[in-house]
Parts: C-alpha cells; sequence; structure tokens
C-alpha cells in the first residue's frame, strides 16, 4: 500500500511537465503567427518607438509668429537691417572685405525702395516703447543698424539717409573710435545732431561677451561709460560682436539697465521676452525685394 503516494507523486510530476511542455509549445506558435503579422503590416508601436537613426528625426520647423507671440509676446514683425561697410567696391575689395560691404550706390537704391514701398524706418527707443508701454509701431516698420563704426558710414551712407529721411542706429566699439577707418567723436555728434542716427553699445574694443566675468564686464562697462559722457546712451542699446549672444553677457547687460541687445540670427520677429536676443537680417547686394521686404 505504500507504492500508491508514489504513484500518484510521479504521475503529477508528468502532468506538470506536459503542462509546460504544451504552453511552451503555443508560445512559440504565438510569436511564430506575431512575427508574419509584422513582416505584413508594421504594428503602431513599431512607428513610434523613436529610433536612433537621425534620418527619423523630423526636421524642427521655425515656429510662427503666433506661437512666438504665445510664448515670448508681445511680438512685433520688424525686420532690422544689419549693415557693416558702406564703401567704393575698390576699396572694399583692397582690404578684402567686400563680404561686408554694401557699395553706395546699391545702398542709395535699397533705402529709396524703401521710401517707396511705403516702409517707415523706426529707432530702438520705438521698440522699447512697444514692448513696454504699447506703443504701435507704423505698419511698414524697419530699423537700419550698421555694427563697428566704420568711417564710410559717416562718409557715405549716412549722407544718403539725410537726402532720404531714413532714421538708423550704429553700434560702436567705443575704443576703437578715432582710429583711421572708424568714426570720429565729432562725426558721431554731427551724426546725433541730424536726429536721424542712434548710437549703441557694441564693447569697448571690439570684444565678444564669451570671456571672463570681469573682461566682458570692463568691456560693455567703458563704452557705457562713453557713449553716456557723450548723451548717446539713450535708451542703453546693445549689438553682441562676431554675433556672440552669452547667459553672462545678458546677466550683465541687464544688471546695467541695457533695454535691448540685437544678435547677428536671422529673423524679423521681434518679442519682448527676447528683448536680449533680438534677430536682424543681414544684408548684401542684392535687391531688398530678394530679402522679402
Ligand atoms: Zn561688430
Amino acid at each position: 500500500m505504500r507504492w500508491r503516494p508514489l504513484f500518484f507523486l510521479v504521475l503529477g510530476l508528468i502532468c506538470l511537465g506536459c503542462f509546460f511542455v504544451f504552453k511552451e509549445y503555443k508560445i512559440f506558435i504565438g510569436k511564430k503567427f506575431s512575427a508574419k503579422t509584422q513582416i505584413v503590416s508594421p504594428t503602431a508601436t513599431d512607428s513610434i518607438t523613436p529610433t536612433a537613426s537621425p534620418s527619423a528625426t523630423p526636421t524642427p520647423k521655425p515656429l510662427t509668429f503666433a506661437e512666438m507671440n504665445k510664448l515670448y509676446g508681445p511680438c512685433v514683425s520688424l525686420p532690422v537691417l544689419m549693415y557693416h561697410h558702406v564703401e567704393l567696391p575698390e576699396n572694399a575689395a583692397t582690404f578684402k572685405r567686400t563680404y561686408l560691404n554694401v557699395p553706395p550706390e546699391t545702398f542709395k537704391k535699397q533705402m529709396e525702395y524703401l521710401n517707396s514701398k511705403g516702409y517707415s524706418s523706426v529707432t530702438p527707443f520705438d521698440l522699447v516703447n512697444y514692448f513696454d508701454n504699447g506703443v504701435k509701431l507704423p505698419s511698414k516698420p524697419v530699423m537700419i543698424t550698421f555694427d563697428d563704426g566704420y568711417v564710410d558710414i559717416g562718409d557715405l551712407a549716412f549722407p544718403i539717409m539725410r537726402e532720404l529721411g531714413i532714421k538708423g542706429t550704429v553700434f560702436i566699439p567705443t575704443g576703437l573710435m578715432e582710429n583711421i577707418d572708424y568714426l570720429t567723436w565729432a562725426k558721431i555728434d554731427d551724426m546725433k545732431a541730424s536726429g536721424l542716427i542712434n548710437f549703441g553699445n557694441h564693447t569697448w574694443s571690439h570684444k565678444n561677451v564669451g570671456g571672463t566675468t570681469s573682461v566682458v564686464e570692463n568691456e560693455i562697462t567703458i563704452a557705457d561709460t562713453q557713449l553716456s559722457d557723450r548723451g548717446l546712451n539713450n535708451p542703453k542699446i546693445f549689438a553682441y560682436p562676431f554675433g556672440l549672444e552669452t547667459k553672462q553677457g545678458i546677466i550683465i547687460l541687464k544688471k546695467m539697465g541695457y533695454q535691448l541687445a540685437f544678435t547677428t540670427v536671422y529673423g524679423r520677429t521681434q518679442c519682448e521676452k527676447k528683448r536680449f536676443d533680438l534677430p536682424r537680417i543681414r544684408i548684401g547686394n542684392a535687391s531688398l525685394s530678394s530679402y522679402g521686404l
């Protein structure tokens, strides 16, 4: 009578074994079946799961005006044109800076084009007033800016702007003024007195704002003092040398009461929450219509 429990134990083990074998077989069949389905039609999970392949990543779309306005507003569509030299082509060629130059003849045509298309030139003050007080800009606003304060801006661009009544802003590395090829302070005063030209901070020696805090602070502060001493610092505005925008640069500018800072990044939507990150449009020798104006 002792063999009975042993018999049932063995029988039980055999049944358990059979159960697992059957279960494995079912999984195997299932796998085969699902593998077949995947080949025919990929499941939704396959298409959602991100892959490491860069081709699967969609190209990011630039934000629309409405999206920018919601995130960083109030925003206004204001093309800020960026120039460096406006000098005779042969002069630009001699100094190998044709890429930075728009010849005076072309510049004049571009300014005439703005007038003929009904654009109104605005100043940085107008943009600050829009950001801070909601004062609307004219219906087709445009801002003309020149970086570096080269002598030709005073000699050749300024007379064209005065003739056509167009306002502009020159960002100057103050320590370089009075050098050969740069504006003199007398000329700067003369341009300012016309009521058409504003000036802004472009550091003292045209250093980028990526250096140590003390260097960046010095560069901005000296230029700030030199502009203020000459009554040229209202409102306080800045353009990043070499287009390099940094967090510490922004901190220093804010601390010193700056209102706007311009980059060299392409764009025309100017937003209040991005007032230290304002885009511009670099202008070359083509007609302004080719820049979307
Ligand atoms: Zn510059």
